[in-house]
Order: C-alpha cells, then sequence, then structure tokens
C-alpha cells in the first residue's frame, strides 16, 4: 500500500528524522504566541479546582498523587476529604497508616496513600516537614516520580520544569503535527523540545496547567472542540483536516478474565475479614479470604485450599449467593461469593473479625464493598 499521500506533504514531523523535521516544526515566532494565547485562555478559564486555590506544595503533592490513574472529576471529593482529616504535612505524617488507608478508600492504587503517608514521614524526619526546592531531593522521597517532582516544583515553587502526560502529549502531536505516542522514544524526544521552547519562564506552573486544562477540557481524545480552542490558528494538526492521526494510539493489552470465589464467614454481627486479595493484589486493605482461579470450579476449589490453610479444612461452599463483576487494571473478573456460618476463628490465621455495622467506614478493598452491598 505504501505510505499514504497526506503524509508526506502536509507538515507532519517523521519521528526519529531529526533532518527532515527542520523547518516543519512550530516556528519560533508561533511558539511564542502559542504560549501568551495559552496563558492568557487559563487566566480566564481555568476550572477552579480545589487544589488551586494555594500554592502550598503539600496540596499540590496530594492531588497530583490521587490524579495519577484517576479522573478530576472523582478525585475531587476524596482530596476535600483528605485534607479535611490531614489538613497540613505533620497531621499526615502523625496519622496511623491504618487511618490516611480508611480515609483513601474507594479510590483505589492503595499503594499511593502508602507512599504519601512514608514521604509525609520522612519530610518530617530529614526536611524539617518541608518540601525541598531540588530535584533530586524531591525523588528521593517514596511514590514521587520524575512527573510528580516537576509538578510540585513548576507548579508549587514556579521553577522551570516541563510537565508531559497524555493529555499534553495529545495537544502538542496535534498542534505540532507529531505522529507516533509517547511510548515511542523519538515521538517523546520532539514533544520534549517543543515544551522546552514553549515553557514560560515566569509562570512555568500556569503554563504546565493550562496545557494539561487544555488536554481535559477542549482538546479532548475523540472530539475535540477547535472551534472553542485558543491555539486553533497555530494547530498544524487541525490544518491537515485529519486530526485522527495524531497522535498514534499505543497498541491495546487485552483484558484476562479470572474467576475469584469469595467466603463470606460470617458469626451474629461478624464477618471474617483478611489483608490483601492474593497474587499480590490490593495487600494494604481487608477483604473477604478469596482465591482465584481460571473457572469457577477452580477458584471455588482454591478456595476451599485457602480456608483449610485458615484453619478450616471442612466447610461446606456449595452455593454461590451473588454474582458479580469487577475490574482491577488489565484483570476482569468474575467474582462468585459463599456464605457460611463459622462459630469462631483458629488462633493466628490472620483472619480478623469486622462488625458489619463498621465496613463503610474500614479500609476494605472496593472489591469487598461490592461484595458486602450484595451479600450483607
Ligand atoms: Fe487541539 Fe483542535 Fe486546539 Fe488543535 S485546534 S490544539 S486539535 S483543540
Amino acid at each position: 500500500m505504501g505510505e499514504p499521500k497526506a503524509h508526506a506533504n502536509q507538515g507532519e514531523i517523521p519521528i526519529g528524522k531529526s533532518d527532515s523535521m527542520k523547518g516543519m516544526e512550530l516556528a519560533g515566532q508561533d511558539e511564542v504566541a502559542v504560549r501568551s494565547a495559552l496563558l492568557a485562555w487559563f487566566r480566564r478559564h481555568a476550572r477552579p479546582l480545589p487544589w488551586r486555590k494555594s500554592g502550598d506544595p503539600y496540596a499540590v503533592w496530594v492531588s497530583e498523587i490521587m490524579l495519577q490513574q484517576t479522573q478530576v472529576a472523582t478525585v475531587i471529593p476524596y482530596y476535600q476529604r483528605f485534607l479535611e482529616a490531614f489538613p497540613t504535612l505533620a497531621d499526615l505524617a502523625r496519622a496511623p497508616l491504618e487511618r490516611v488507608l480508611e480515609v483513601w478508600s474507594g479510590l483505589g492504587y492503595y499503594r499511593r496513600a502508602r507512599h504519601l503517608h512514608q514521604a509525609a514521614k520522612e519530610l518530617v524526619r530529614s526536611f524539617a516537614g518541608k518540601f525541598p526546592q531540588d530535584y533530586e531531593q524531591i525523588r528521593s522521597l517514596p511514590g514521587i516520580g520524575d512527573y510528580t517532582a516537576r509538578a510540585v516544583l513548576s507548579i508549587a515553587f514556579g521553577l522551570p520544569y516541563t510537565l508531559l502526560d497524555g493529555n499534553v502529549a495529545r495537544v502538542l502531536s496535534r498542534l505540532a503535527a507529531l505522529r507516533g505516542n509517547l511510548h515511542q522514544r523519538g515521538f517523546r524526544r520532539a514533544v520534549e523540545a517543543h515544551l522546552e521552547r514553549m515553557l514560560s519562564r515566569r509562570s512555568p506552573g500556569n503554563f504546565n496547567q493550562a496545557l494539561m486544562e487544555l488536554g481535559q477540557t477542549v482538546c479532548l481524545p475523540r472530539a475535540p472542540r477547535c472551534g472553542a480552542c485558543p491555539v486553533q490558528t497555530w494547530c498544524r494538526g487541525y490544518k491537515t483536516g485529519r486530526l485522527h492521526l495524531y497522535p498514534q494510539p499505543r497498541p491495546r493489552r487485552a483484558a484476562e478474565s479470572h474467576y475469584l470465589a469469595a467466603a463470606i464467614l460470617r458469626r451474629g454481627p461478624g464477618v471474617a475479614m483478611v489483608r490483601g486479595l492474593g497474587e499480590g493484589l490490593l495487600d494494604d486493605l481487608w477483604n473477604f479470604p478469596s482465591a482465584f482461579g481460571r473457572s469457577r470450579e477452580e477458584a471455588l476449589s482454591s478456595l476451599r485450599h485457602t480456608l483449610a490453610d485458615f484453619g478450616f479444612p471442612t466447610l461446606t461452599l456449595d452455593d454461590s449467593i451473588a454474582e458479580l463483576h469487577h475490574g482491577i487494571t488489565h484483570r476482569s473478573i468474575r467474582v462468585h461469593a459463599y456464605r457460611v456460618e463459622i462459630s469462631s476463628l483458629p488462633r493466628k490465621s490472620g483472619l480478623q473479625w469486622c462488625a458489619i455495622s463498621t465496613l463503610k467506614q474500614a479500609a476494605i478493598s472496593q472489591l469487598a464493598r461490592k461484595i458486602a452491598e450484595r451479600v450483607l
């Protein structure tokens, strides 16, 4: 079939061929104009997100950690609840981990909460409870990667660090007609080079947030609202009329199907819970004793073995009382829950009684919450 004709003459940048990129990038004066238009637009249209009220590095940090893998609308109530529970870094450092996980409960990816807590303790211990303004020092904290360090440095401290995430990459890909995706080194380098040149040295935080805001509210993945876009005049992708080419999608990993058998071990107003779900999943959270399998029968058989390990070798688990679906990262899980009345818990089994009336406030997984709503 050969290369589509449009690629050769519509101002695209072939990734990895730097000589042919010359003269095709956004011109210097266009970059200046885009920067000014973006900043002016952000001043007028920035959403009043709660973490934008203060430039406090703690608030910026918490919001950035919550926004990893989670949508803005979902994060807002969790962020507010978290800041109410732990208004300052010192409050977070002082709190027991169990309480932090309770407040985080429902947001998913609990390793983030654990890291926040560890990093808060480290900041109090080694940095007098204050965020350092040094990239390497921030990166040394648990759970803080390149992106979060740059976000805190640019947004909270006004230091000239660029920020590159999926939203920003999409905007730049379209704006400069760059083909590829963030998993291709040539594409990433081309986007980073544009960002470095365009970054506002005077307001790096606002510039970074403006690009993200544009990606989240205007330059949308499927239906960009070019008519409302402050940089349409300079957008090379828009001019090609073939926006679907920018950026190129990454091949998706197919969801794996799993079965999970969960035991609802009850005694009066209590139910037995255990930390983790097995296979390294949800280790910080309370769950119903469970086991995975490739079929319903295999999961049930594994659950019998699991319960025997807990000290219940002869429980009868015949009929499932509830069936539901749940997704964890790339796993699509079909869950069957089995209810059994028991009289006591074996000592040192790892199981713990939890009063059903307090389950809602406990640090239980989203999956356990779903099961509890159906069967308790
Ligand atoms: Fe995105 Fe359209 Fe704006 Fe270009 S003109 S940056 S494609 S919203």
